[in-house]
């Protein structure tokens, strides 16, 4: 049963659909804690990357498994299908034409699945501090 009311459940979608997400504010903490500094956050630049260390010129992203549709967690949702799809579809898009223009222009896009900082904050940031330090 959906106990939600249609204006509670557009508020949920548009918290969902908010950039500063829970997962994004662990793996910043948790870089915190590990003496990361240097990056901008939602830079100005395609995409407005997560995390940009202009330094490095490296841009990371934390993609929401439902949003970005994650070939692990995704599930097609049982209502409005089409309408799903073809946002969804929208959004991958997107995140290729992203990809493309910020390598184009000499960035390193790195890509973070929302559930792998769910499952592991420790290992999301030393493969990023591993990057960084590649750079
Ligand atoms: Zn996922």
């Amino acid at each position: 049963m959906d106990v939600h009311t249609k204006k509670q459940r557009s508020f949920n979608m548009s918290q969902i659909k908010s950039r500063d997400t829970t997962c994004e504010c662990t793996f910043r903490k948790y870089l915190w804690s590990q003496g990361i500094r240097g990056y901008r956050k939602h830079a100005k630049m395609p995409g407005k990357p997560d995390l940009f260390f202009p330094a490095k010129k490296l841009a990371v992203f934390i993609d929401g498994c439902f949003w970005h549709k994650c070939s692990k967690c995704f599930v097609k949702p049982a209502s409005n299908s089409q309408f799903w799809r073809k946002k969804i579809g929208n959004n991958v898009e997107h995140d290729r034409k992203v990809d493309t223009i910020l390598r184009k222009n000499g960035i390193i896009v790195l890509r973070i699945w929302e559930h792998e900082i769910r499952r592991n904050v420790q290992s999301c940031s030393r493969e990023l501090i591993k990057r960084l330090n590649q750079l």
